[in-house]
């Protein structure tokens, strides 16, 4: 572990640096940063590697289902997030989408569906998705088509969703799907579809710079029973704004460890590279860049640990969480450019750490709400504020 003074900070407790400090041990001995050919069977095993130690139990909420506490620990989420992205993007990856593919169920499921569900995944023995992007519905997430008709006791899902992590190997999708109680947000309500229901299958792999499993799904003439409904009919929009709200913090998390794992990197290169008789790290110029990229981080965690902290006491953080998401995102991708051009040609060449890195960062910037969109939502809250207190 390179840098840990951040771990005195006051946001955290006591166990968030045991937890932080016996993961980063964890993975230093059992994850390597390089990855294989076959991402599904990689994430599997990854999944299979993170449940068997223990750390999906932060995952999922609820100690009777196998959570390790009873509400999702927005802290330790994002420094599990912070610790295994500065080993792996993948095992990050795999640890992030238990988290937010079960979140629906950890938050709003009946004990019912804690009970199906949470436990196997705490013990990686089912992957889980979360299915709410379409191809004409990603920003603009209310504008979703997939249509959720109810026919007795079942609904009948017939539509797409697309971009979905973990799409192909998951178990189960949680699929927020229209089904029409009132019109835009205020009609949708969210599902549990098991992998294996009849009508449900993967339309299309996509491949991305970052190679993890990720497809479109088609559901046609799908029955699911109206007991896999997580929340209430109609509610399915807050259940998953609730889910983002914990989640997306831990994508500010996950950046964090990304331009972490740069810097160290940086670090060794600029103090080892000679040239003009000295080495990279002795000219200015050089030095400028590091501490820039030091503040950078260090500015971001600020934001990332007070989301999660006051997440964990109770306040709601949607303006916190879209600023660290924000700041954290597009700092990391700063840091890692530098990270890049300090290591000049070697930088690029693939799969050196930082080539990866520079990869990796890159769609943390889109997904759970695009820069553009976490703008909108800190100012929406700034101008509602400044509106109820009446100032002029
Ligand atoms: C690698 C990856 C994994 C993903 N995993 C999942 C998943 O597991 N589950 C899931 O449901 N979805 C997932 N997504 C989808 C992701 O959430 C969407 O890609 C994202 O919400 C943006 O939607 P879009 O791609 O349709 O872009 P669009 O909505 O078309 O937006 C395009 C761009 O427009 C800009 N923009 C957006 N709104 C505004 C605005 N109001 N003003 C100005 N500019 C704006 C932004 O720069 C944005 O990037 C994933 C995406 C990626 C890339």
């Amino acid at each position: 572990m390179a840098d840990t003074r951040y771990l005195d900070w006051p946001f955290l407790d006591e166990r968030h640096r045991v937890l932080a400090r016996s993961l980063d041990a964890w993975a230093t001995e059992h994850i390597a940063h390089a990855h294989g050919l076959d991402v599904d069977a990689e994430c599997r095993a990854l999944v299979r590697s993170l449940g068997a130690a223990g750390w999906l139990h932060h995952a999922v909420g609820g100690i009777e289902y196998g959570g390790a506490s009873d509400a999702l620990d927005t802290r330790a989420l994002c420094l599990i997030r912070e610790t295994l992205a500065r080993h792996s993007g993948l095992a990050d990856f795999a640890f992030a989408m238990q988290g937010l593919g079960s979140g629906a169920i950890s938050l709003a499921g009946t004990g019912d569906q804690k009970q199906r569900y949470l436990a196997r995944v705490a013990q990686g023995e089912a992957i889980a998705a979360f299915a709410l992007s379409e191809p004409d519905a990603g920003s603009d997430v209310a504008a979703m088509a997939c249509a959720g008709r109810i026919d007795g006791d079942h609904v009948v899902i017939d539509g797409e969703k697309t971009w979905i992590s973990n799409g192909g190997i998951a178990d189960f999708y949680v699929v927020f799907v229209r089904t029409g109680e009132a019109p835009g947000a205020r009609g949708i309500s969210a599902l549990v579809v098991d992998a294996d229901t009849p009508g449900f299958e993967i339309a299309e792999r996509i491949e991305v710079i970052a190679p993890h499993p990720l497809a479109r799904l088609r559901c046609t003439n799908c029955r699911v029973p109206l007991t896999q409904r997580v929340g209430a009919a109609g509610e399915g929009f807050k259940v998953a704004m609730r889910t983002l709200d914990v989640f997306r913090t831990s994508v500010a998390a996950a950046a964090l460890g990304f331009a972490r794992r740069a810097l160290d990197e940086a670090l060794a290169r600029a103090t080892r590279r000679r040239m003009f008789n000295q080495v990279l790290a002795d000219f200015q110029l050089t030095q400028a860049k590091l501490a820039q990229m030091a503040t950078t981080i260090d500015s971001a965690a600020l934001l990332v640990y007070r989301a999660a902290w006051m997440r964990d006491r109770g306040h709601s953080v949607t303006r916190e969480a879209a600023m660290a998401k924000m700041v954290a995102t597009e700092g990391a991708q700063k840091v890692i450019d530098d990270a890049v051009q300090i290591f000049g040609g070697l930088g690029v060449v693939s799969e050196v750490p930082v080539e990866r890195l520079y990869r990796e960062i890159r769609s943390l910037r889109i997904y759970e709400g695009a820069t553009e969109v976490q703008q909108l939502i800190i100012a929406r809250d700034l101008l509602k504020e400044f509106g109820a207190a009446g100032v002029k």
